[in-house]
């Protein structure tokens, strides 16, 4: 394909407080960014719904009318959510007013166009791939560490989704029968373990205190806190059972990590050694990178996943 017949790429990410829209260029430069508030009506789901379908179409509208005239383009929404392929409703999203949804649908219908949707995770793996630190390898699995725990993977620039559209979805991989109860119903989810959530509600329930993963992790690093020195260490051996097994199990090119836990430097080095470890295999060499784009890694990824 040429540069001239490759499509220019809108990406849509819709969050709990912004709405953040990307026009690419062929080349995969940013021709234009635009950011909106997140409509919320916390009493009436569906107006907010509503609200939320008019704000995306809007801010497609208004990058396709920045484009040449009749120029093909791509367009891919980036969502907290998966959506079910055989009912095309929303489920598991923390916007609430999502869930049981026919979102994809509703925004075809109101553009006139087809469209491509995928989680926040997955749409990470995408752009980390294609324009950021896993650029290159040919299976990328990406892990977002945040208040919870997602993942994606991406097979030689292209998203793996599954059987059931939860393909990556590693963090809810029950590890501890006896372990915290997790949202999704199990027990000890990798997500209850090596989350900033699950790591600070473990703690507040074995110490009493209440913590974040940051102010755990300082006062590992400090040295003076024997409950942050044993919690931290307890996390990083988690992680390093938990990645080790990931790599047993699929043994991917690369893995690159995001969301804010993926900040913790420990992660690359006692995080690395704890992996190596736990891997069914003597010299694991898999690269674990740290994402290069930030916060911006899911409106490129809605770029990239777009149809
Ligand atoms: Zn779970």
């Amino acid at each position: 394909m040429t540069s001239q017949t490759r499509p220019y790429r809108i990406g849509i990410d819709l969050g709990g407080t912004k709405i953040e829209g990307v026009l690419l260029a062929p080349d995969g430069q940013t021709l234009a960014r635009r950011r909106i508030a997140t409509p919320r009506h916390a009493a009436h789901a569906d107006t907010e719904y509503e609200d939320i379908c008019t704000a995306i179409c809007r801010l497609v509208t208004e990058i396709i009318d920045e484009m040449p005239n009749r120029t093909p383009c791509t367009v891919g929404v980036g969502i907290p959510g998966t959506t079910d392929r055989h009912t095309g409703l929303v489920q598991n999203a923390n916007t609430t007013s999502l869930i049981g949804r026919p979102l994809k649908g509703d925004l075809e219908h109101r553009l006139g166009r087809p469209m491509g949707m995928e989680n926040d995770a997955n749409c990470f793996t995408m752009a980390e791939t294609q324009m950021g630190a896993a650029q290159g390898y040919g299976l990328v699995f990406g892990i977002i560490m945040g208040t919870g725990c997602g993942g994606g993977i991406c097979i030689d620039g292209r998203l793996h989704t599954g059987r059931h559209q939860i393909a990556g979805e590693w963090g809810h991989f029950s590890v501890d029968p006896q372990g915290e109860q997790c949202w999704c119903g199990n027990r000890g989810c990798i997500e209850t373990k090596i989350s900033g959530g699950g790591v600070a509600r473990a703690f507040e329930k074995r110490y009493g205190r209440k913590l974040t993963l940051e102010q755990i992790t300082e006062g590992y690093r400090r040295g003076d806190d024997l409950d942050c020195t044993v919690a931290f260490e307890q996390f990083i051996d988690d992680y390093g059972r938990c990645v080790g097994g990931l790599i047993s199990t699929l043994d991917p090119d690369a893995i690159v990590l995001g969301g804010g836990v993926s900040n913790i430097e420990e992660l690359y080095t006692m995080g690395m050694a704890r992996v190596r470890r736990y891997a069914f295999h003597p010299h694991v060499q898999t690269p674990i990178l740290k994402n290069r784009l930030g916060d911006s890694a899911g409106v490129y990824g809605a770029a990239w996943i777009g149809q």
